[in-house]
């Protein structure tokens, strides 16, 4: 539920009452809204015990959070989350580039891709180190060599890193280099790894799982957000459906549906979502156009030889001229495009 407290309560009331929540059973999240404060109380015991929280002196209001998902839902929190990873605001009016390779192979293509997306107006660069692959005999990713490799070309473009974590063991690792955890598709209902990153401070892209419904993929956000980290982006990226055409089905109607269900911003991958380099470009167009947040995009600079997922993989080029027409399309929905290095 989301019990209001009375304005400019002193800190001693507002944590007596967060005790005595705690005490009737509930998880308490705090949130700061002007000179109030909200909190957001769920219950662990099942109980529904409303009459009491009502009747706690300096609580002026409180609602019942009828979604499943409380402290992800726009009842919780009704204004648009932003989430500044190292002073790249994802959520609010600008629209945030994501892109490089779908896997780090050395040195030399990451940092060729990440000097080209930079410049055509990337601000967060991606790859993969750990790679979950349908078949175990597939590159599998440098691992902690591949993270080196990423976080020097980011470093030396000014970008922030975004990378996929695969398993708990990797996590203190993946914290000396990435400022983005990505969670991915197949991982999406991994509550272990959920709980894991729900305990640290570092900004999470949640995609979608192929197979997740829009409740299914809220509840995993809502796992790490029980943890404490408030910091999650989600990121459709396509379901898999009955058609062949394209390798998932992009579901851009899950952006208007989550904004209205979730103040957390959301960024579409075309990459994964059509898998087919042609298709990529108008369905980051549409995706802008319907409202996302940020894009997510795969390059390298040699498609050809990628070792991953390089049918799906634009060119530098191609992304540049991407960029162009994003700005074009954010400026025309309300939001802008911030220029290239
Ligand atoms: C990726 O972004 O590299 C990836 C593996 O994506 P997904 O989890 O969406 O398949
Ligand atoms: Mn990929």
């Amino acid at each position: 539920m989301l019990v209001v407290l009375e304005t400019g309560l002193p800190q001693e009331r507002t944590q007596a009452i967060q005790a005595r929540l705690r005490t009737l059973g509930f998880a308490v999240h705090a949130r700061r809204e002007g000179d109030r404060v909200v909190l957001g109380a769920v219950s662990v015991s099942g109980e529904n015990r409303i009459e009491e929280v009502r009747a706690i002196p300096g609580v002026v209001e409180v609602k019942q959070i009828r979604e499943p998902f409380k402290l992800a839902s726009r009842s919780f929190k009704p204004d648009d989350s932003v989430i500044d990873v190292g002073g790249v605001l994802v959520g609010g009016p600008e629209v945030i580039l994501m892109a490089g390779p779908c896997a780090v192979e050395d040195d030399h293509q990451v940092h060729e891709t990440a000097r080209a997306v930079a410049s055509a107006g990337a601000k967060v660069l991606r790859g993969g180190a750990f790679k979950p692959r349908t078949s175990p005999y597939s590159f599998q990713g440098l691992g902690e060599e591949g993270l080196r490799i990423l976080r020097r070309a980011a470093d030396e473009f000014g970008m922030v890193l975004v990378s996929e974590i695969m398993d708990v063991s990797q996590l203190d690792l993946m914290l000396r280099y990435v400022d983005i955890l990505q969670i991915g598709a197949r991982n999406v209902q991994n509550f272990s790894l959920l709980r894991a990153v729900g305990q640290v401070d570092r900004a999470v892209l949640l995609k979608r799982g192929m197979a997740s419904t829009i409740d299914e993929w809220l509840m995993s956000a809502e796992y790490l957000m029980a943890g404490g980290n408030h910091k999650v982006i989600l990121c459709e990226r396509g379901i898999r459906t009955f058609e062949k055409y394209t390798r998932n089905t992009l579901d851009l109607s899950a952006v208007p549906v989550v904004r209205q269900l979730s103040h957390l911003p959301i960024i579409v991958d075309p990459s994964h979502g059509v898998g087919v380099r042609s298709m990529v470009l108008p369905m980051a167009r549409a995706a802008v156009a319907a409202g996302a947040d940020g894009l997510l995009i795969e390059v390298h600079c040699d498609p050809e030889h990628a070792l991953c997922d390089g049918q799906q993989s634009l060119l530098p080029e191609q992304f540049e001229v991407l960029a162009q027409q994003i700005r074009i399309i954010a400026g025309s929905v309300g939001r802008r495009l911030g220029p290239g290095s």
